[in-house]
């Protein structure tokens, strides 16, 4: 039997250094995980989802921006493996790329077999400055590729970056990155607008030529298969939300998955989802 994958979010902090423009948490200094809490959400992963030798589980800091609390996330790597000797998960986190300090660096490339980092990066600098509070100039790309090479980064798309699509895509591979999701950010705008369509459009069309001429560029935009998108749409689940992902947040009080938490909902919100079975 394949082996199942579970992913299993642990919010260290709800802080962010950052303030990007879609950026759907609201941030404060008032929730902060402590290290016993998190030992507890670890343990319940070997409790619960390693305790079947066919699951596979990895243990993923989030925020927030995670990296704020790198003090935490070394005591609770050292605390994991040292109990844990087993090959069956390993660690992640995704960033904003711009806390890093050279201590840190070190850790993490010293640790980058079992613990990988996923940068999130929307371009060049006009369009990651314009989307991601002018963060661009603190980003040490060549760390993440050098360590992490096959690891590709998470692109989001805004108003302000549209119009930028292509260049900021070809620009992405150029440092020699793959790109997992090119998402247009979750927000107030209607997308299927003639506005955006006629901006997007031709955008699309430039990458068509490049992927031609790149086929072994990855971009999971342009992974789709088409035929599936005109076949009858069968409705089902393939987010794994509340199934193979679980989210603790920074109390440790355990979620469906990351967007169905207190950083996004108010607390009645959270309990109408909670009930759903998120088909
Ligand atoms: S880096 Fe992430 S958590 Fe921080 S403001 Fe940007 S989108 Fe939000």
């Amino acid at each position: 039997m394949e082996p199942i994958t579970y992913t299993i979010p642990i919010c260290l902090t709800h802080r962010c250094n950052l303030n990007c423009i879609y950026c759907f948490q609201s941030h404060d200094n008032q929730h902060e995980m402590t290290f016993e809490t998190c030992n507890t959400c670890v343990d319940w992963v070997f409790d619960n989802i390693l305790n079947d030798k066919n699951n596979r589980a990895e243990i993923s800091f989030f925020g927030g921006e995670p990296l704020l609390r790198f003090e935490l996330i070394k005591a609770v790597y050292d605390y994991t493996v040292d109990k844990h000797r087993s090959d069956n998960y390993r660690f992640f986190a995704s960033t904003n790329g711009t806390v890093l300090t050279e201590e840190m660096k070190e850790w993490f490339h010293n640790h980058k077999d079992r613990f990988i980092l996923g940068l999130s990066l929307d371009g060049g600098q006009e369009s990651q400055n314009a989307n991601r509070s002018n963060s661009f100039g603190l980003i040490d790309f060549d760390f993440f590729h050098s360590n992490w090479p096959k690891q590709n980064v998470k692109m989001t798309i805004s108003e302000k970056s549209i119009h930028r699509y292509a260049e900021d895509v070809k620009f992405i591979h150029s440092l020699g990155f793959g790109i997992n999701g090119a998402d247009l950010c979750v927000g107030t705008f209607n997308w299927s607008s003639d506005e955006y369509i006629r901006v997007l459009a031709p955008q699309l069309q430039n990458l068509i030529d490049y992927y031609l001429d790149h086929p072994n560029h990855y971009n999971a935009l342009f992974q789709r298969d088409l035929a599936s998108c005109a076949a009858e749409r069968v409705r089902k689940k393939n987010c794994g939300c509340g199934d193979r992902v679980h989210y603790f947040d920074s109390d440790g009080i355990h979620y469906p998955c990351t967007f169905i938490t207190p950083m996004t909902f108010s607390k009645t919100d959270i309990k109408k989802n909670k009930e759903n079975r998120f088909l």
